[in-house]
């Protein structure tokens, strides 16, 4: 018999299986064991294709993005080097070579 995780929700330890579904028969509380893997690790960021970035990651940029407040624009294809992972909308702070400190969206890189 595996050992089941208790219900996020509520802590139950009467967790059952349900095909690839977790029920808590307390609080009618359902979720995967993946889901759960992933809220515990934290929010994971990912790039455009889907690989997880992380603290340092080379990534390239994968559409022309205006600079707000400037007319700089960072170019498709521009690498940028030791990102570092933020809340927000905005979840990637870096810095880009000619144009400075800024934020980028993790749906316009790549994984470099
Ligand atoms: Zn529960």
């Amino acid at each position: 018999m595996s050992q089941l995780p208790p219900c996020p929700k509520c802590n139950s330890e009467f967790t059952y299986e349900d095909g690839v579904q977790l029920v808590c028969p307390e609080c009618a509380h359902e979720w995967t064991e993946a889901e759960q893997a992933e809220a515990e690790a934290g929010k994971v960021i990912r790039d455009s294709n889907g690989n997880e970035l992380q603290d340092g990651d080379t990534v390239t940029v994968i559409k022309d993005l205006k600079v707000k407040g400037s007319s700089s624009v960072v170019k498709v294809g521009t690498k940028v080097k030791n990102i570092r992972l933020v809340e927000g909308d905005h979840d990637i702070d870096c810095k880009v070579d000619g144009i400075g400190p800024m934020k980028l969206k993790s749906e316009f890189v790549k994984k470099a």
